[in-house]
């Protein structure tokens, strides 16, 4: 019987196996690309290897963010990248992009973020679960309101535990908005049991219209407001945004007619909590 002579896989289609064996179809993708620009002499071979590893990077933490969007209630897609620095210069850039390596996520702190509306509150509260789900942890976004609203309901339904677990067990909670809407006192001691669960076992993101100052009345009670607070800035990184809302950004005129002044003061002092310092942004303060 006459055997068929194969001839010898090139060094090529070993690569391209190899790649398909370590099931990395990124790097696959990328590599004739690759393997040109380096024959051409236009990429140095370290920089050829950062650029396979980095393919197959990218496409997994595409896949993980859109395996996140799927479960994660995250409204949109924003990253720190889209982020106009220079509109909103109250805000530290090395502060936020320290934030975004994630060190908080580890230590399991947390990130409140203050100011009026429009400044990017959201923006950047969704860009830190964007880098967290990319990093492969598990997150959860939702409005004060709707989380509210499912803890009441699922409280109604006798499922409490269970929607409990759900909102304690991800490596980072966006809570957003607090603040815009008034919450029942079932509402605001559900919260804080929630806000308890959650300290010092995993981060929160929180955003706000309204200082801490104002927080008793957004609960409708003081006592458990401070007590709430005392929780969430023990170990938390305070992102104090002073300045115009991006949705007005061409409405100069408009802005100057409601009286807005250009740059509005700071909000009063927040009790109990210091500003990451900026030598050390992303140690909690
Ligand atoms: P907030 O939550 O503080 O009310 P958002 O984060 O929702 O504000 O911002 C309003 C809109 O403007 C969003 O679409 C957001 O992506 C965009 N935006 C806000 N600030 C900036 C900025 N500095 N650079 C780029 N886009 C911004
Ligand atoms: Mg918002």
């Amino acid at each position: 019987m006459a055997t068929m002579r194969t001839a010898p896989l090139s060094i090529r289609d070993r690569l391209r196996a190899q790649l398909a064996d370590l099931k990395m179809p990124g790097a696959l993708e990328a590599l004739d690309d690759i393997l040109a620009a380096l024959d051409g002499g236009t990429l140095p071979a370290p920089a050829a290897l950062e650029a396979l590893l980095g393919a197959q990077i990218t496409l997994r933490n595409n896949r993980r963010l859109q395996a996140a969007m799927r479960s994660s209630r995250l409204p949109a897609v924003k990253t720190l990248a889209d982020f106009d620095f220079s509109f909103q210069p109250s805000i530290k850039r090395e502060q936020l992009e320290s934030l975004h390596s994630l060190g908080f996520v580890e230590r399991k702190e947390n990130v409140v973020l203050l100011g009026p509306p429009g400044v990017g509150k959201t923006h950047l509260a969704i860009s830190l679960a964007v880098a967290t789900a990319e990093s492969g942890r598990r997150v959860y976004y939702g409005t004060l309101g709707d989380l509210i609203t499912s803890l009441e309901e699922a409280s109604q339904a006798g499922r409490l535990q269970q929607r409990m677990k759900t909102l304690v067990f991800p490596a980072l909670l966006i809570v957003d908005e607090i603040g815009y809407l008034p919450i029942t006192k079932t509402g605001a001691m559900l919260f804080f049991q929630l806000i308890s669960k959650r300290y010092e076992h995993a981060s929160t993101v929180l955003t706000s219209n309204k200082s801490f100052d104002e927080w008793g009345e957004v609960f409708g009670d003081e006592v458990m407001a401070a007590a709430l607070i005392d929780r969430l800035v023990h170990h938390c990184h305070i992102v104090n945004i002073r300045g115009n809302s991006f949705r007005m950004r061409h409405h100069t005129e408009l802005r100057s007619a409601l009286g807005a002044p250009r740059h509005p003061p700071a909000g009063r002092p927040q009790r109990g909590a210091r500003s990451a310092s900026p030598s050390t942004p992303d140690q909690a303060s």
